[in-house]
């Protein structure tokens, strides 16, 4: 047998190879959490032991705006010292988790690198804080979905926005839960008419001053006497969802809940440090 035909299975498996080297092109080969081994292809990039380790907040909550409070003994309706002090304008929020550790880290993820599987399954798991305030507090339906926009430049300079893909991950998981239609993605109906410096580092009087006349509704009636839910990734003193609430409102809107897939709060520095 001549060494060239010995060749022929060889040079067959050329474009199994090419497709191969693509797909590593495309997926990421460890988990973008803790660069372990990546064992299944559609876990948006994190392994299984992350996506476990990715805990939703269970212990007692400002009932209005969500904030995470320390002590269980926390009486139902409780308002942290904020919400005492001023209302926000939108009716209540509420996180998936606390901003540390892992959960910090997929947000970093899928706010500095293009990681769009990523930022819809994180989105999917916003649907468990809706979901607990439905059941209290007796929501029906439709509900529009709506990102806090970024500005233009800002999107057109990263590509995305990753408010945009968490809402859209969340919507599909609500329509997928509840068989109905009842929940739709609106990315074009707030707008953010200017870029603003980055909200950390700034004081809550700052932070107010900062995102103050920042947003705007492109069509007011696409949102007259419509619920919203309003979806961000981090929230820290809830400045830019209450500005988004207000000019929601302004345009009609009726109800404003905001969901963030993670809440900043200086109380709980880094659980995983513990
Ligand atoms: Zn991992
Ligand atoms: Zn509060």
């Amino acid at each position: 047998m001549h060494a060239e035909e010995l060749q022929v299975p060889r040079s067959a498996s050329l474009p199994r190879q090419f497709a191969e080297s693509m797909l590593a092109l495309l997926l990421p080969a460890s988990c973008v959490v803790c660069s372990g081994e990546l064992t299944e292809s559609l876990s948006g990039g994190v392994c299984g032991g992350c996506w476990r380790a990715l805990e939703p907040w269970t212990g007692a909550v400002c009932s209005r705006c969500g904030l995470p409070l320390a002590s269980r003994a926390v009486m139902a309706g409780s308002l942290c010292a904020e919400c005492r002090l001023e209302r926000p304008h939108y009716d209540f929020a509420r996180s998936y988790g606390i901003y540390a550790g892992k959960l910090r880290k997929a947000v970093l993820e899928l706010k500095f690198h293009r990681r769009e599987r990523l930022g819809v399954r994180l989105g999917r798991l916003l649907a468990e804080p809706w979901f607990a305030l439905q059941a209290a507090l007796g929501f029906d339906e439709p509900w529009l979905v709506l990102p806090v926009p970024l500005h233009r430049w800002r999107e057109r300079e990263r590509g995305y926005n990753q408010a945009g893909l968490l809402a859209d991950g969340l919507a599909r998981a609500l329509r997928g839960r509840t068989a109905s239609a009842g929940f739709r993605l609106d990315s074009k109906a707030l707008e953010r008419k200017r870029p603003t410096a980055p909200q950390s580092g700034l004081s809550v009087q700052a932070r107010r001053e900062n995102v103050r006349s920042v947003f705007t509704v492109t069509a007011p009636k696409r949102l007259h006497d419509r619920d919203v839910i309003l979806v961000d990734d981090v929230m820290t003193t809830g400045a830019t969802a209450s500005a988004c609430a207000a000019e929601l409102k302004r345009a009609g809107a009726r109800r404003v809940i905001v969901l963030a897939l993670a809440r900043a709060t200086p109380q709980f520095p880094d659980i995983a440090a513990r």
